[in-house]
């Protein structure tokens, strides 16, 4: 089947969580099973073949998929973590969440400058994660190759955050 259908099939909805009114996406039977994880992450790296040097993901979902893309493609992992993880010199950069606000953090010198990176996450829904991660690539003088996703919630307009970056979303809802 399409991955889409195959995301469709495994992702689990949870209404209420975190809190009353949120309606989550679970992945983590995506990531499970291993047929599906394998055709996710094949499609990600399919999407953007050519075009990167490192796959840099988000804490925390994103590294299960950054460090299987890098495998898949003999690249490095990029990690871009909440704030107060890494132990040496870091840009930060603050953002909205869906619910809540956030930190996020890179090192200033994990990556060579002019690197093409892939930024990939589980889920886009405001885009001010994916936003945040982007932004700190730049800062860190990486050049951001795209962005990838398994799963976008198109009624939070998440795109508009990321404007003239190439998003790839292997399932819309
Ligand atoms: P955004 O910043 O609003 O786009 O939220 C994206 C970030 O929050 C990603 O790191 C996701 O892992 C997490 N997130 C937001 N909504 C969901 C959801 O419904 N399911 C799983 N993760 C979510």
């Amino acid at each position: 089947s399409p991955v889409s259908a195959v995301v469709e099939r495994l992702c689990a909805t949870v209404p209420d969580y975190p809190k009353p009114g949120i309606v989550f996406k679970d992945l983590t039977p995506v990531f499970a099973d291993g047929g599906a994880l394998r055709q996710v992450v094949d499609s990600l790296v399919c999407a953007f073949a050519g075009k990167f040097d490192a796959v840099a993901g988000v804490e925390a979902r994103g590294f299960l998929l950054a460090a299987a893309a890098a495998y898949a493609t003999g690249t490095g992992v990029i990690t871009i973590r909440k704030a107060g993880k890494l132990p040496r010199a870091v840009y930060a950069q603050s953002y909205a969440l869906e619910y809540g606000q956030a930190t996020l953090e890179l090192h200033q010198d994990d990556i060579p400058a002019g690197t093409r990176v892939l930024i990939l996450d589980d889920v886009l829904a405001t885009g001010g994660t994916l936003g945040a991660a982007s932004a700190l690539l730049e800062r860190a003088g990486a050049v951001v190759a795209g962005v990838g996703v398994v799963l976008e919630i198109d009624a939070l307009a998440g795109r508009d955050n990321l404007a003239g970056r190439e998003v790839v979303s292997l399932l819309h809802v």
